[in-house]
């Protein structure tokens, strides 16, 4: 399977969906993540800090072992402020590329914005018309961004994917690379956090470790 994942900053990838990524390369699927943005332009113009996530992203898929589809050079917390045609072709090139049969990115009801534009341009560049390989299309949590948003668009799990306690293990390394970005407890960020969600959503259907997705749109596989 070409399992493409569409994470607006570098850090989404590995808190929304780290440890699935680690089963599925283990599992001897191509796994290829398209970022959209430095994740640090709204902290200000900081190209230090950006090469410093960038290499962290770098770090990441060689210890997550998934290619990179690009790094996308949209403003930081201001994908608001770009055409949504744009941010689509970012990805149309990726899918062109990649050819992805399943597609995961963020959740309709995060607070931050690049998360809900993401959702948006993904659901554009692969709308289901006749012939399309995209089979389906899960939505990730992000700690802070999904808990912190409208209550109005509750994350309740529809899906969960079983890991192995070495793929958490793999993903809360990865997670420390960004070192800026793991807090300290009692923070959602945190390694704490990191760890008890996975065990909550495993617990939540009999698994010891799960990730919990929310499935936005499944169809049947093609026809061979
Ligand atoms: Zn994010």
């Amino acid at each position: 399977m070409n399992i493409l994942i569409a994470a607006a900053h570098p850090d989404d990838e590995v808190l929304g969906i780290g440890a699935s990524i680690a089963r599925w390369v283990r599992e001897g699927h191509q796994v290829s993540v398209l970022f959209f943005t430095d994740g640090v332009g709204a902290r200000g113009r900081n190209t230090a800090a950006a090469k410093i996530r960038k290499k962290a992203a770098q770090k990441v898929a060689a210890t997550l072992g998934f290619s990179i589809a690009g790094f996308g050079k949209f403003p930081d917390n201001q994908l608001d402020s770009v055409p949504l045609l744009k941010i689509v072709q970012t990805i149309e090139h990726a899918k062109k590329k990649f050819l992805p049969e399943l597609v995961y990115t963020h959740f309709w009801g995060d607070l931050n914005v690049d998360h809900r534009l993401v959702l948006e341009a993904v659901l554009t560049a692969f709308r289901p018309k006749p012939g399309e390989k995209c089979r389906s299309i899960q939505c990730f949590e992000v700690a802070s961004a999904t808990e912190w948003g409208s209550p109005a668009a509750a994350f309740r799990p529809n899906n969960y994917i079983e890991v192995s306690a070495e793929d958490v293990k793999k993903a809360l390394h990865a997670y420390k690379a960004y070192t800026r970005e793991v807090q300290a407890d009692p923070h959602i960020r945190s390694v704490e956090a990191f760890l008890a969600r996975r065990a909550l959503r495993g617990r939540e259907v009999g698994y010891e470790w799960a990730e919990g997705l929310m499935q936005c749109r499944q169809l049947d596989p093609l026809p061979a």
